[in-house]
């Protein structure tokens, strides 16, 4: 991959922003936002490094997203095997009565899902 990516939004260049505009004189004009390679410290690079911000990528998802479902469609649901542990625990609420609250200890349960695929 190149150190800079053209944002992958098709009307990127219409929107009106101060960053957007290049040029001089009479010859300014809006351009697609051009985009560092790994900016936010590689966080998310898989969309990141291709949208200059949410808007943009949310323009090209209602623009493609038909596309993009058809491409990789999804004909059935897919599982993951899980077990799922119940646990019972000591907890407390607090109960108003209008002038103070008072601590009331109850049982609570705990509910925690394990992927066996990880276990
Ligand atoms: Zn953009």
């Amino acid at each position: 991959m190149s150190d800079y990516n053209w944002c992958h939004n098709p009307d990127c260049h219409t929107i009106e922003t101060q960053s957007r505009v290049r040029g001089t004189g009479d010859n300014k004009v809006l351009r697609t936002v051009k985009i560092k390679a790994n900016r936010y410290n590689g966080y998310q690079t898989n969309i990141w490094n291709y949208f200059c911000n949410n808007s943009c990528l949310f323009q090209f998802l209602n623009k493609f997203g038909q596309e993009i479902a058809n491409t990789y469609s999804v004909k059935q649901p897919s599982e993951t095997p899980i077990k799922v542990e119940k646990e019972q625990y000591e907890s407390y609420r607090y109960d108003w009565n209008g002038r103070e609250s008072r601590r009331v200890p109850y049982q609570a349960t705990r509910t925690t899902i394990i992927n066996k695929n990880n276990s």
